[in-house]
């Protein structure tokens, strides 16, 4: 086997070779090890080696526990975007938002990583059979990846696992089963058959190249965040003192089992022991909060989590009510390091924020990565994230079809066309359809800011879910104007704004009969003093804070007032 790492245990501090098919320390029989590589020298030699190499998890393949990686059983793992959520940012205040897009790994979720790297690693060692217990997106990914490689693979599904997803893993070849049962317990089922009959089982936070597969994110968003902001000034006294890269402030991921997190934070403490950053980030480990055993443990300061029998979630994805040992190991790098938190999130939050971040930048995810986000907003929204700080959150996987509960109605508009008429005239049958899809008159509505990115904000915003006829004016003096000439249901109006200003513009309006009782949304980012809230009073109906209202806040402000 590979000689460039060795595996050592977490619990008795024992150094040896790694065999990827005996699980256990061979001194005390722990089944958590960790991998060694020759870090003096890779701190050195690899950065000169990275820019000739393509962006996948193998550019970091000295650090990864394979011999030789085998291009024939890639599919192009790893190398994902990371993309500034310039919208979210917006709306949070929080300008420094990066989404680590997961969802474009080849199955279209995080769990590619760990596959690539265990299905690279069996393929080297000759091993053919293995065995997987999950809820849903391991399976996925470890399928595709065993059809490559020509391994029989067996998964371990629970019965929650959406029906779309257990045909995707059978698609792939593999052998599915059906446990009727939580997914702690079809985990048990698997070891038990994989016991019986010798195969290799997937023990995932425990097993060497699962950690190390994960780890990759942390060495990429790194080296992401440096092309975009830069290394990290060099301190004048002394100009050769400095790291060659920047790590960001937080680093957020939903979690299940909490592997995921448990491998990022080992690529950061890697490069920290290399001097390629400075620091490691502070986590944010989101659960969702009918399953949420860390985040309870984490509250009362404890180092053990305790089990939760039934899960009570919709997330199937993140299921897991016993954490085991991660938890606790997760827990201590996280308290050494710069700390973090664990937090929770209900479903409903989850999926609010799935739909927001469809609508405000494009990302359609499944609620599993929506519990991510749904943490990123709670987290900014109480001050713990802080609006200087740069935050990466991942998004660690593509949307499932979507449920119904989370469009709501009206999503769709039906186009019948008449038969007859089409017969008779296409054109003309074709265009009598499509009329009565944009029949409405629609609420006229008034958008007044100097600032182009904040017009541009609150028009995706009434644009992404109900249909408006949008105005917009970029000073006082041509809101005036634009009201009286277009005499809109409803204004959303800034205070700060050259010529004329807000107040100014609600002065002129009151003044004038025809334009008094239009109701007024202020959407401003001035601290406003006691005097201003009195002049505010009885002229507005709702005051919104910039860099601190959500998508829906502002449309339910809007419903409500047009009534
Ligand atoms: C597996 C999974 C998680 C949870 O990851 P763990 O690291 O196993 O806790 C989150 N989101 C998605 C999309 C997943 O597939
Ligand atoms: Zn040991």
């Amino acid at each position: 086997m590979s000689a460039h790492f060795i595996a050592e245990c977490l619990d008795c501090g024992h150094k040896g070779p790694y065999l990827i098919n005996s699980i256990q320390c061979p001194q005390c029989g722990s089944a958590w090890r960790e991998a060694r590589y020759d870090t003096a020298t890779l701190a050195h030699s690899l950065p000169l080696l990275l820019p000739g190499r393509p962006f996948d998890i193998w550019r970091y393949r000295e650090l990864l526990p394979v011999r030789s990686p085998n291009p024939e059983l890639s599919l192009g793992e790893g190398g994902t975007p990371l993309i500034h959520a310039v919208n979210l940012g917006m709306m949070l205040g929080c300008p420094n938002i990066y989404i680590k897009d997961e969802r474009q790994g080849p199955t279209t979720s995080f769990k590619d990583r760990q596959a690539a790297v265990t299905i690279a690693a069996l393929k080297e060692a000759g091993i053919t059979e293995l065995v997987v217990a999950s809820t849903g997106n391991v399976s996925i990914a470890y399928s595709a990846y065993a059809a490559r490689a020509g391994i029989k693979c067996w998964a371990f599904l629970t019965s929650l696992v959406p029906a779309t997803k257990m045909r995707e893993v059978a698609l792939y070849g593999t052998q599915v089963i059906k446990v009727t049962g939580s997914y702690d317990q079809a985990k048990q089922v698997a070891a038990t058959f994989a016991k019986q009959r010798n195969i290799y089982l997937d023990i995932g936070a425990r097993s060497i190249p699962c950690i190390e597969g994960m780890k990759t994110i942390a060495y990429e968003v790194t080296e992401q965040m440096t092309a975009l902001v830069g290394p990290p000034p060099r301190s004048p006294e002394d100009p050769t003192q400095g790291t060659p890269y920047t790590a960001p402030d937080w680093y957020l991921q939903s979690v299940s089992g909490g592997m995921g997190p448990l491998g990022v934070i080992k690529g950061f403490t890697e490069m920290l022991d290399m001097h390629w950053i400075d620091r490691i980030p502070k986590f944010g480990v989101i659960q969702v909060e009918g399953c949420s055993p860390m985040v309870h443990a984490w509250r009362q300061n404890k180092e053990v989590a305790t089990p939760i029998q039934s899960p009570n979630t919709l997330i199937a994805t993140l299921a897991t009510g016993d954490p085991g040992r991660t938890y606790t190991l997760l827990r201590q790098k996280m308290l050494k390091n710069s700390g973090g938190i664990f937090e929770s999130v209900t479903d409903e939050e989850a999926f609010r924020a799935m739909h927001l971040l469809a609508k405000m930048e494009g990302i359609s995810m499944e609620p599993a990565a929506g519990v991510a986000f749904a943490g990123l907003i709670k987290l900014v929204r109480a001050g713990v994230i802080k609006p200087h700080e740069r935050v990466i959150v991942n998004c660690t996987g593509h949307t499932t079809p979507i449920e119904r509960n989370i469009l709501g109605e009206g999503w769709a508009r039906n186009v019948v066309l008449p038969t007859q008429a089409m017969e008779e005239s296409p054109e003309e049958g074709l265009l009598a359809a499509l009329s009565r899809v944009a029949v409405d008159r629609f609420p006229r509505i008034a958008i007044v800011d100097d600032n182009a990115d904040v017009r541009r904000l609150i028009r995706r915003i009434l644009q992404s879910q109900g249909n408006f006829t949008l105005f917009e004016a970029t000073n006082g003096r041509e809101a005036i104007e634009l009201v009286r000439r277009e005499m809109p249901n409803l204004i959303i109006l800034d205070l700060m704004m050259p010529e004329v200003d807000g107040f100014g513009v609600l002065d002129a309006l009151q003044n004038d009969p025809a334009t008094a009782e239009i109701p007024v949304i202020v959407v401003t980012a001035k601290e406003l003093t006691s005097a201003e809230k009195q002049r505010l009073k009885g002229h507005i109906q709702t005051l919104m804070q910039k860099g601190d209202f959500m998508s829906d806040e502002l449309l339910d402000e809007v419903r409500s007032l047009l009534g």
